[in-house]
């Protein structure tokens, strides 16, 4: 059973390591839970709904969302920028809710900096070559945005030690069990 302190579970790895599945998982498992939607000013790929996987806004609106001070944490890669609005991790603490956050490696440990009762979760794929194969088969990306994500991958899988837990994603269907076993165990402390 959830308890009624706020708790935030911040989900990280490298692209195409299946973070966002076993974060989809744990939304589905945890309906209570609250996903952080990030703002980000990188296109809306087809599937994806705005407000919901993120707030897809202008490099301009994202600019000033920095000045102004509304970001926990905001990172640019592959020319985009990414970032997690404070608004929304300050409201659902006040009001002890649980929030998932899906963020790169790098905002993961800036998050724990602002929140330091935050769980970092880091999913890892078996091998680079495994995630070049997931990559090509998701299909999503062009030439160029591939051999970025290849090479962020390899710079983000030397952050894992920084993490309160690893999982390995070598299967799917056993990472999504190991990553629910590290919610139960969390929410089931008293203290953190
Ligand atoms: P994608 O373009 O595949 O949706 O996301 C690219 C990377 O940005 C992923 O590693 C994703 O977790 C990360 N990301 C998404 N939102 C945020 C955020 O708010 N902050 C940071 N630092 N990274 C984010």
């Amino acid at each position: 059973m959830v308890g009624n302190k706020a708790k935030l579970f911040v989900f990280s790895g490298p692209s195409g390591s299946g973070k966002t599945t076993i974060v989809r998982d744990i939304l589905k498992q945890y309906t209570e839970f609250l996903f952080s939607v990030s703002a980000t000013t990188r296109k809306r790929r087809n599937v994806e709904k705005d407000g919901v996987d993120y707030f897809f806004i202008s490099e301009e609106d994202f600019r000033k969302k920095i000045d102004d001070g509304e970001f926990v944490e905001w990172e640019k890669f592959y020319d985009y920028y990414y970032g997690t609005l404070k608004k929304i991790v300050d409201d659902n603490i006040s009001k002890g809710l649980i929030t998932v956050f899906e963020v790169d490696v790098k905002g993961a440990i800036s998050i724990k900096k602002v929140y330091p009762f935050a769980t970092l979760i880091f999913i890892a794929p078996p091998s680079i070559e495994e995630l070049k194969e997931r990559l090509i088969k998701r299909n999503t990306e062009s030439d160029e945005d591939f051999k970025k994500r290849i090479e962020r991958a390899e710079m983000e899988l030397g952050f894992k030690d920084q993490f309160d837990y690893v999982v390995n994603n070598i299967n799917l269907d056993q990472a999504k069990k190991v990553a629910r076993e590290i919610i139960e165990k969390e929410i089931n402390k008293e203290d953190k």
